[in-house]
């Protein structure tokens, strides 16, 4: 079993005519290997089986500079049992010489930049943290949305106040509809790194305005995961603010005055914790933590 990465991370090497490597633009993901892996993040290949797999290197490496470009595909496999890693293959293809429209990979540089949401404040340190916490906002909500689902009910009901099999499916849509935001699949959110309207205040994690989403000095302070039970990290603040972005899912949350953080949000009506965006960062920062008791 593998795991095909299907986001923009880095699997090829690029060389130019004159030598150069071709410089990485796509995600740097950081996942948890921790623990069981979501089914989904693996392909079972039988021996003597093949697979065709298909990489946008002008997607993955700036191009635009165009002409002839050496490309080989190298990287490591990891292969798991029952979804935990057990070791790795690494594998390397032969040299093929591509000829590039500089002009073409432009725009599709141009593309992922638009598709990656980021406002042109996020520079250097803070875009590369902005993206390393969107791949991880997808991870968790995702797997918080498959848990809201069909994982445990008591664990459930003590984020969102029932059991009721329609209000996990639409809590479990709406961390889908994030995670797909957090993965640049659906394009709606925006997000700013320097907070250009100088709306933070000195207690501002973050803010979602519309479609923006503004990242405060005081959100750069957090770890990208916080591992424990109640902890606030800068992923779990991503998928809380997704959950606000207009037209993502309709009604988007709120912030139910007084039912900010633990135990506060829990003591809300479920028809209101499930519109409450606090709920969602917390409960995906529970299932982070894979304790039945958070
Ligand atoms: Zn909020």
């Amino acid at each position: 079993m593998v795991l095909p990465d299907e986001n923009p991370v880095q699997k090829l090497a690029i060389i130019s005519a004159s030598g150069d490597s071709a410089s990485f633009i796509g995600l740097h993901p950081r996942v948890n290997l921790n623990g069981k892996l979501n089914k989904n993040s693996f392909r079972t290949i039988k021996g003597g089986q093949t697979f065709e797999t298909s990489i946008d290197a002008a997607a993955v490496y700036d191009l635009t500079a165009g002409g002839q470009f050496e490309v080989v595909a190298e990287g490591i496999l990891p292969y798991a049992s029952k979804r935990k890693i057990k070791g790795e293959y690494t594998y390397s293809t032969n040299k093929a010489t591509l000829e590039v429209n500089g002009t073409a990979a432009a725009e599709i540089k141009h593309q992922l930049q638009r598709r990656n949401m980021l406002a042109p404040d996020c520079q250097q340190g803070r875009a590369a943290a902005t993206y390393n916490s969107l791949a991880v906002c997808s991870n968790l909500a995702y797997v918080a949305g498959v848990q809201a689902l069909s994982g445990n009910a008591d664990q459930f009901h003590r984020y969102f106040r029932t059991k009721d099999p329609n209000a996990r499916n639409t809590v479990a849509k709406r961390f889908f509809a994030v995670a797909d935001e957090c993965a640049s699949r659906s394009n709606k959110a925006k997000t700013f790194c320097t907070d250009p309207r100088r709306l933070c205040r000195s207690d501002y994690i973050s803010y979602t305005l519309g479609t923006e989403i503004t990242n405060c000095d005081l959100y750069w302070t957090f770890p990208l995961i916080n591992r424990a039970c109640h902890g606030v990290g800068q992923a779990t603040t991503t998928i809380h603010e997704m959950t606000h972005i207009e037209g993502l899912m309709n009604p988007s949350t709120d912030d139910f005055p007084g039912h900010y953080g633990w135990p506060a949000l829990s003591t809300l009506p479920p028809e209101q914790a499930r519109l409450n965006g606090d709920n969602y960062g917390f409960y995906a920062n529970a299932i982070y933590t894979n304790d039945p008791n958070c």
